[in-house]
């Protein structure tokens, strides 16, 4: 058998948590011949539920997991770790301001940088889930800075997988005949999902569906607030979509998109399509050999535009935000 891989997972004791550890434990993340490691990270009033979750995974018997161990302390919880899932977030309460929900997160993700950067292991990969992602992952990015800044990234995974959904319904095809559809800009009701480049059996999507109303007051409305009717729907917020997105991402990153296809993931961004340097933006791309590229020469049309623009825009402000709280 392969070395396992240790996978650590925070707010394992949450809903998402508790949809996402089975997954992985069942061999999902990394693939049927890779034995995992689980370290899971909790607050001390959730050491207990996590525990009572990890009865549950050894009583599933997995036969690729190796191991269970719990932390309270984030050094401990990153120690070795392959891949990290930073699902545990500070959730915005009733009367928030968007910059007291800023100075919360930094106070989780900060020191979350700083232990990967002291202990994980040379070829960590993180996948940010916990809200609000990008800035998130630009926080822990940026106090872990022996490691690659390539390898801090941020699900958009999900609102990929939901646009998948709502285009694969209007043209009645299945989701496995659509390709290169992307996500650009925040985790956030701002997100644009962009069908232009995306194909329905090898033709262009857009010309495809011819419905640019659509397009505009119905497919891109209900991509970007889907989790906000998943709540009103279920009295409970999208937990397994979002587990099963966070597996999907790791997996196409560790495993490669196929060929003539990519995915969206918000990654470091180098200046592609114009979106600033340093920001952790979705953007589509491609992944081979456990490295991801952000696909290159697309055209940008003037609706894309301006709806990239602003989403990029408030990760801009996010980050200016963030640097004011002296958070990065
Ligand atoms: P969930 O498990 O439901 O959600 C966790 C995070 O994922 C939230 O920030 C949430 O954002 C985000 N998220 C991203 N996409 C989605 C989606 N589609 N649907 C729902 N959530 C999404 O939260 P719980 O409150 O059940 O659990 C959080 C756990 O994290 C708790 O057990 C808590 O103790 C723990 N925690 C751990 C920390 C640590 O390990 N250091 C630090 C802080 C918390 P949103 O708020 O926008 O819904």
């Amino acid at each position: 058998a392969r070395t396992p891989v240790t996978v650590t997972v925070t707010g394992a004791a949450g809903q998402i948590g508790y949809a996402l550890l089975f997954r992985i434990a069942s061999g999902q993340l990394l693939g049927a011949d890779t034995p995992v490691r689980l370290r899971l990270l909790e607050i001390p009033q959730a050491v207990k539920a996590a525990e009572g979750t990890a009865m549950e995974l050894d009583d599933c018997a997995f036969p690729l997991l190796d191991g269970i161990d719990i932390f309270d302390d984030a050094t401990q919880a990153f120690a070795g770790a392959n891949v990290a899932l930073l699902v545990g977030a500070r959730p915005r309460t009733k009367g928030m301001e968007r910059g007291d929900l800023l100075e919360a997160n930094g106070g989780i993700f900060k020191p979350q940088g700083e232990a990967i950067n002291a202990g994980a292991a040379d070829d960590i990969k993180v996948l940010v889930v916990g809200n609000p992602a990008n800035t998130n992952a630009l926080i822990a990015q940026q106090h872990a800075p022996d490691v690659p800044a390539e390898r801090f990234t941020a699900m958009t995974r999900l609102d990929h997988n939901r646009a998948l959904a709502q285009l694969s319904k209007k043209a009645g095809v299945s989701v496995s005949e659509i390709t290169k559809l992307t996500i650009w800009g925040n985790h956030s009701a701002t997100q644009y999902p962009d069908v232009f480049h995306a194909e329905i059996a090898s033709k262009n999507a857009a010309e495809t569906v011819n419905d640019q109303a659509w397009l505009e007051n119905d497919f891109i409305p209900t991509v970007a607030k889907r989790g906000a009717a998943i709540i009103e729907a279920r009295g409970a917020s999208s937990a397994a979509s979002a587990a099963s997105a966070a597996v999907d991402h790791v997996h196409t990153w560790v495993n490669g998109t196929a060929e003539g296809d990519w995915t969206s993931m918000a990654v470091v961004s180098d200046g592609s399509y114009g979106v600033p340097e340093g920001l952790i933006s979705s953007f589509p791309v491609t992944t081979k050999d456990g490295r991801w590229e952000i696909v290159q020469g697309l055209e940008i049309n003037d609706f894309s535009r301006a709806r990239i623009d602003a989403s990029v825009g408030e990760l801009a402000e996010e980050r200016d935000a963030v640097r004011k709280l002296g958070l990065i």
